[in-house]
């Protein structure tokens, strides 16, 4: 489990877009500050990125609010939005290699991974908007009594999002995508980790047409920035994806200032199920991708992998032949605060009893890196079977039937997706059903789609992102009722 660090690939972009995007201008912070962001593959700093607050949150509302109020955006029509929402997708798709080159430097990740599954997933969610911007509309109520009664979808005013680091630029699309097709306009903090993508997509959103004020970009930190955005009180509407923990503090926040409506994307524990009449080696094979995709730093990875009694030994000893497969040129690179994490997760998952299969270790000399590691014979109260690790540490508990599994898959505060793996069409409709969670994958895993929609049970999230279930987290319903004075027509 060597790393290949001659895999590392000598990013040939010019890092010159590191300030905030505040009313259709690059600034400097108001405080003049600025914060290192780092490669972790190598510790190196990358850049010095102007460090927003509290000040320039409140300049870049007041930019928002007067694209809202003033215009042009909500005033455009519908289909002007839509035309230029159009031309986002085409200028990222012309710049898919420098965004995607960005990503990885950044954030760490496998550039063709960013490059092949991401930067088109991106153009894909931006285009699936666009086609929204001009097909919202409302309703005409039959109501009682001599009214004509009809809804209005108006936009909700200044957006306030805020977003990780483990899909930087697609949380970036999810989240702009529906605020933007809606008429919103839109303050968007990015993660301290990773803010170079997105600040470089906003740049060429502006040469696409999108008016200044429409969309602000703000990096800096979540105490600082993030928590300024969160408390505003002339921010409408606030989207967070990140931790649980976090997720609590924002809605506290929302509610202490002006109760703003909050959506909510937050962590996962997601039960990978594999039924005694699954296809095994597919099953493996999806179980791994499902949990070691982005180094298993998904919000949805499968974390608990449960497997039926009857295959459970075949199962532990082809998972593990299929994470020893995975690594060389496919290094783990992880946040070192993350990496610290995790292989405290680890030492805890050896300490409680589980049988470590392989990895467990560091790897490599310089970066953060951490081997696959698989554990088995793991039981449900472990820390490794509980928490969310973010990290590619594979968990997997062994099951007898379909009612105990579906008990334990529950018994979690968490509920974002599940895994289902079984040939029988009843078994996956009784899990299916039973499972509390917002996704439920059947024998397949992470399939992603603009139009499907996302987001959790419990405390995994409130509300959906994508699909249509995501425009009316950015829309008013007002109801307007006028009399008749001829109700006979
Ligand atoms: P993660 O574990 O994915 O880093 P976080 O919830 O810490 O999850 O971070 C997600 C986003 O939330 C980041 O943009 C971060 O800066 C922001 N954030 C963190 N703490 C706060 C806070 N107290 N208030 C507002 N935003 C925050």
């Amino acid at each position: 489990t060597a790393v290949a660090t001659e895999t590392l690939i000598a990013p040939n972009v010019k890092v010159d877009h590191t300030q905030l995007l505040i009313d259709g201008k690059f600034v400097d912070a108001a405080s003049g500050k600025t914060f290192p962001t780092l490669d972790p593959r190598t510790g190196e700093v990358i850049a010095h990125v102007a460090e927003g607050d509290k000040e320039d949150i409140n300049r870049a509302v007041a930019a928002a609010r007067k694209a809202f109020d003033e215009g042009p955006w909500p005033k455009m029509t519908a289909y002007e939005r839509s035309c230029i929402m159009f031309r986002m997708a085409d200028i990222i798709e012309k710049n898919i290699t420098e965004l995607a080159t960005l990503e990885t430097w950044d954030n760490g990740k496998l550039y063709a991974q960013a490059a092949e599954i991401e930067l088109p997933m991106i153009v894909r969610i931006i285009r699936y908007y666009a086609g929204w911007a001009d097909k919202i509309h409302g309703l005409t109520v039959p109501a009682d009594g001599p009214y004509h009664v009809q809804t209005l979808h108006e936009p909700i005013g200044v957006a306030g999002q805020i977003i990780p680091w483990n899909f930087p630029l697609l949380m970036f699309a999810w989240k702009i995508g529906p605020a933007l097709a809606t008429g919103n306009t839109v303050v968007l903090k990015t993660a301290e980790q990773t803010p170079l993508s997105a600040i470089f997509a906003a740049k060429l959103f502006l040469e696409a047409g999108l008016p200044p004020g429409v969309l602000n970009v703000i990096s800096g930190y979540g105490p600082t920035a993030g928590a300024a955005l969160a408390r505003h009180m002339d921010v409408d509407k606030l989207a967070f994806t990140g931790s649980t923990s976090t997720g609590k503090m924002i809605l506290e926040m929302a509610s202490k200032s002006n109760l703003k409506p909050v959506t909510l994307e937050l962590g996962g524990k997601s039960p990978f199920i594999i039924c005694e009449d699954a296809d095994i080696d597919h099953a493996v094979e999806q179980a791994h991708f499902a949990l070691f995709f982005n180094q298993g730093q998904c919000c949805c990875a499968g974390s608990r992998t449960f497997v039926h009694e009857s295959v459970y030994d075949e199962f532990v000893e082809k998972a593990k032949a299929r994470a020893l497969k995975r690594v060389i040129g496919d290094p783990f690179k992880i946040d070192s605060e993350q990496y610290e994490k995790i292989l405290k997760y680890i030492k805890s998952g050896v300490e409680s009893g589980a049988t470590l299969e392989t990895g467990g270790g560091k790897c490599g000399i310089k970066g953060y890196y951490i081997q696959p590691t698989v554990f088995s014979n793991v039981q449900d109260d472990m820390l490794i079977a509980k928490e969310e690790i973010f990290g590619p540490v594979q968990s997997i508990l062994k099951f007898k039937d379909i009612n105990e599994v579906i008990k334990r898959a529950n018994n979690s505060h968490y509920g974002l997706a599940a895994g289902v793996f079984t040939r029988s069409i009843d078994t996956a409709n009784t899990l299916s059903r039973a499972l509390k969670a917002g996704t439920v994958w059947v024998n397949c895993f992470d399939v992603f789609d603009a139009a499907i929609p996302f987001g959790g049970y419990k405390m995994s999230g409130q509300g959906r992102e994508k699909g249509i279930y995501s425009l009316s987290n950015y829309l008013q319903v007002k109801a307007v009722v006028t009399a008749l004075k001829n109700p006979a027509w």
